[in-house]
């Protein structure tokens, strides 16, 4: 499904009308261009590789090129800042579409009193967190662990970060959206002309469709208001180090209940050593050999670094009454457990920024572990979601650990703690320069997804490469809700000229050619 030729004079002729559209500088094809828009952690950037790049700088000129994209019938494939590295960075599913690059979009609109923002899809996390530092508006951002991405494209793919704000999606608060024909919507109350409650109410009247553009290829949001959290007065927290493999279990089974009161408002995330390693060391410091890592290995490294098996920060955000209490109760149910080391963090107001995504603050050194082999590194992520109990989560772990071994990968994975469920997130952290090892990925992240799917498992998210494989998993009903995308598709995207293929959603004059 990744291979169907667009149609050469077409997208000259498409070009030709961006060029026009949006002034040549903005319009980018050239071979260095579409590397520059390829997937870099991908086994192999030539799959998705886009035709063309166009970076529009308004609501108006992103119209202008979806109207030209529907008169040359050439698919336009949005990205926010593309660095959706794991999941295929910048790059289309469909080969040869043209990368629509909204990075210049970049205006920042802050409700300091009701703790919102509307913000353009360019505005990356480190541009509204300097916003805020610049301006002194006591508002926190929520940041997903590697933060160089953009604020609206993270939290339109469903990415995460670790305060009490870090299910992204779940604090949108309207959205505004070029449609696939070139008409323009904004949902909730911007609905209304002159609405002044935008960002405050997120129903609306009527259907809500702020989540029908999550994940999905039924519209471009040119605008995306979130929710961000006022400054609190105090962040406490633990950090829990663990010795066993085995120990996931129990430690799960001891934070859930809390998570599921509302003691816990953020998803701890408990991550095995490797996650911890990666971005602080590399392979080749401890061992030359490429075979299975040795359990003394592992231990030298942990030892190093002080780390447990298993790793978990918890943290309290709000006033020091509450955030007291809450470590108290969290203390308590800890209390005589088999913890290796448990270290305190202490914030208030007025302290320097603790510097890191638990306090909101952008980072990028998790960038880091793609160097874990060496070589030029990359990572692909694996993420089923499991009922939040101890027992599945150790048995998720002990199979997913033997694939990891059968393929010879090291395991590196974490399980978020959702209020409801579990994220296993899973890394495959791989060198692409080493063919042999590239060549195990595709079959090992395939077994992945089948051993999942066996328990009945979906993924929250995927790499372009695999939206079909795991779109195909959501089964029930012989794929009644893929059929019911593909309708909504078709009825919003006659032409099929947004991101074909994104989430496993065809559009119709794809589907006939794959028939
Ligand atoms: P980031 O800027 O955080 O790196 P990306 O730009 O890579 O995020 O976007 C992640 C994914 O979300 C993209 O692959 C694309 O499918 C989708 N996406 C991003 N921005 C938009 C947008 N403005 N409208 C529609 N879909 C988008």
């Amino acid at each position: 499904m990744t291979t169907h030729g667009i149609d050469p004079a077409a997208l000259a002729a498409a070009l030709r009308d961006f060029r026009s559209a949006v002034g040549a500088a903005n319009v980018f094809d050239g071979e260095e261009d579409r590397l520059a828009y390829s997937d870099h952690y991908s086994p192999d950037e030539t799959r998705h590789m886009p035709g063309a790049a166009v970076a529009p700088s308004s609501v108006e000129e992103v119209q202008a090129i979806v109207r030209i994209a529907n008169r040359h019938k050439v698919p336009l494939w949005p990205i926010s800042r593309g660095k959706n590295f794991g999941y295929g960075g910048a790059a289309p599913v469909l080969k040869g579409s043209v990368v629509l690059d909204l990075s210049r979009m970049k205006r920042i609109e802050v409700d300091r009193e009701n703790g919102t923002v509307l913000v353009e899809p360019g505005v990356g996390f480190f541009d509204l967190y300097d916003h805020l530092q610049k301006n002194g508006i006591p508002l926190w951002l929520s940041v997903p662990g590697n933060s160089w991405g953009s604020v609206a494209g993270n939290a339109l793919d469903r990415g995460v970060g670790y305060t009490s704000y870090g299910d992204h999606a779940a604090r949108i608060c309207g959205l505004e959206v070029v449609l696939p024909e070139g008409g323009l919507v904004r949902t909730g109350m911007g609905a209304m002309q002159g609405s002044s409650t935008w960002q405050l109410y997120r129903n609306g009247y009527g259907p809500g469709w702020d989540t029908m553009f999550c994940q999905s290829n039924f519209g471009i949001v040119t605008k995306l208001g979130l929710w961000l959290m006022p400054e609190p007065e105090t962040v406490l927290g633990l950090d829990f180090e663990f010795d066993k493999p085995d120990d996931l279990g129990w430690a799960i089974d001891t934070i859930m209940p809390l998570r599921r009161e509302g003691v816990i408002q953020q998803s701890p995330s408990m991550g095995n050593w490797l996650r911890s390693a990666a971005v602080m060391t590399t392979r080749e410091q401890w061992t030359k050999d490429k075979g299975p890592l040795d359990e003394k290995v592992v231990t030298a490294i942990r030892k190093q670094f002080n780390i447990g098996w298993w790793s978990v920060q918890v943290r309290f955000f709000g006033p020091a009454e509450i955030t007291e209490a809450s470590m108290k109760v969290l203390r308590r149910a800890f209390d005589k457990k088999p913890v290796l080391a448990i270290k305190e963090a202490r914030w208030k107001r007025g302290d320097p920024p603790e510097g890191s995504p638990s306090s909101g603050v952008p980072v990028s050194f998790p960038l880091a572990n793609a160097n874990w082999h060496g070589g030029r590194g990359g990572h692909t992520g694996y993420s089923p979601v499991l009922p939040p109990r101890g027992d599945l989560a150790m048995d998720q772990f002990r199979r997913t650990y033997d694939l990891y071994a059968k393929f010879g990968m090291d395991y590196h994975a974490s399980f978020a703690m959702g209020d409801r469920s579990l994220t296993n997130v899973n890394q495959i952290l791989f060198d692409r320069d080493d063919p042999e090892m590239m060549r195990r990925v595709d079959g090992f992240f395939r077994a992945l997804v089948a051993d999942a799917k066996a328990k009945g498992y979906g993924e929250y998210r995927t790499h372009i490469e695999y939206m079909d494989l795991v779109a195909q998993t959501y089964d029930y009903g012989g794929h009644a809700l893929l059929r019911l995308n593909e309708r909504v598709k078709d009825a919003l995207d006659p032409n099929g000229i947004v991101a074909p293929g994104k989430s496993g959603i065809w559009p119709a004059r794809y589907r006939e050619k794959k028939a």
